[in-house]
């Protein structure tokens, strides 16, 4: 076993290509064959989001701190809490990111896919779908 100390792993900026905002990383764990894990916290500033997305084996949020949204395409925004979890089902296209006016925090859990996929990126959430009203 290992104990990787958090002072030797910085925090990161999440991929402008893939987000809206500021949002920052910080890798928790990236499994090694035959584990597939991948988890991270991810940080969100006020607006901050992801682009529309899906995962080929699903995700799982769980809900750290802060006001979030989250949103399953088809379906109303949710407000996301301390405490809550997300199950995202795999294929399903949907985004994440904190309220517009509040940080959020979430612990993100994926696996990558048996043939080593990873999440599919789309366009970004614009700004009428990421502010309606929490359903
Ligand atoms: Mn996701």
């Amino acid at each position: 076993m290992k104990v990787i100390r958090a002072a030797d792993r910085p925090t990161k900026p999440a991929p402008a290509a893939n987000f809206t905002g500021t949002v920052l990383q910080d890798e928790v764990v990236t499994g090694t064959l035959p584990s597939r894990l991948r988890a991270s916290v991810v940080s969100f500033t006020p607006g901050g989001r992801t682009n529309w997305h899906t995962h080929p084996v699903g995700q799982t949020l769980f809900c750290l701190s802060g006001i979030g949204r989250v949103q399953r395409e088809g379906e109303p925004v949710q407000a996301l809490h301390p405490g809550d979890t997300v199950v995202i089902p795999p294929g399903v296209r949907h985004w994440h990111g904190a309220a517009p006016n509040r940080l959020f925090a979430h612990l993100a859990i994926s696996e990558n896919g048996p043939n080593g996929e990873t999440t599919a990126w789309f366009e970004p959430v614009s700004d009428a779908d990421y502010t309606a009203a929490p359903g």
